[in-house]
């Protein structure tokens, strides 16, 4: 939900759509720099949180952070960016931090995984006592990017020294763009197994609800409407259905047009299926 005029108005913009959950950036996603967050915007979201009851608050991280990165001076970088992000996080309330693992940029897989597991590491000291935690996001593997494997997600928490402080955010989209075939109950019930079986249930917080543009395995990562994609209506009920996540914030993250039209439309769709 866009932040634009003000953090507390993405609350506004949410209630209108009748939303239960919604997920923002709190800053401007393709730039290195944010202004400080003030005391006066701080104050003004908690309020507006209170009177729309919208809960959870969901943060998504910029772009440009890569916490896997082997250039040095990039990967300060996204360590400062990404320890604004946590503080901002903190500072609004919120409980979650949605960030894409990162990307090895032809260092290697193995060498990818140890460089987020230190970041990680890295960045819990430096935000210690902090009640916000960070959801790894599963990938579509485009380029280098790691976590298109929930085993890769896995190793990294198991080389983290406070992986209490970690979660899992699951993307259909990506996950479908990796190769898990969620098209038919069968395909969905085992992917979800197979989440379950390697995180636990209590570390899945967050789902991104979105059908592909692209192929079943091709790890191309395009965001479609629900139901006009490659993913089908089948893995889409099965979710909505599915007693496991009924307490788990599900977010749209499909193309937004120029109103809010298809955002309604999404929602409706996706409780039709429920
Ligand atoms: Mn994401
Ligand atoms: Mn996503
Ligand atoms: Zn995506």
């Amino acid at each position: 939900m866009s932040i634009a005029g003000g953090i507390s108005l993405s609350l506004d913009r949410g209630r209108d759509l009748d939303c239960r959950t919604i997920q923002i950036f709190t800053r401007n996603a393709t730039q290195w720099k944010a202004p400080p967050l003030s005391e006066e915007e701080v104050l003004s979201f908690k309020n507006m949180q209170k009177q729309t009851g919208i809960s959870p608050v969901v943060v998504h991280d910029s772009y440009l952070i890569n916490i896997a990165s082997p250039d040095p001076g990039k990967l300060a970088a996204s360590l400062k960016s990404l320890q604004e992000e946590m503080e901002r996080t903190e500072a609004l309330g919120i409980p979650y931090l949605v960030m894409h693992p990162g990307a090895h940029m032809g260092a290697g897989e193995e060498e990818g995984l140890l460089k987020i597991s230190r970041s990680l590491n890295d960045l819990h000291k430096k935000t210690s006592g902090f009640s916000m935690k960070i959801l790894l996001e599963t990938t579509a593997g485009q380029g280098t990017n790691l976590g298109y494997r929930f085993e890769q997600i896995e190793r990294i928490m198991a080389s983290v020294i406070e992986p209490e402080r970690l979660g899992v955010c699951v993307d259909t989209c990506h996950i479908f763009a990796a190769g898990y075939d969620i098209r038919t109950s069968q395909g969905y019930e085992e992917t979800v197994n197979s989440l379950v079986a390697l995180f636990g249930l209590e570390k899945i917080r967050c789902i991104h609800v979105n059908d592909s543009q692209k192929e079943f395995g091709s790890r191309v990562d395009r965001h479609e409407h629900i139901g006009q994609g490659k993913i089908g209506l089948t893995a889409f009920r099965c979710l909505m259905k599915d007693p496991r996540f009924l307490n788990v914030p599900k977010i749209l993250e499909t193309p937004k047009g120029d109103n809010d039209d298809m955002d309604r439309q999404n929602l409706d769709r996706l409780l039709k299926l429920a």
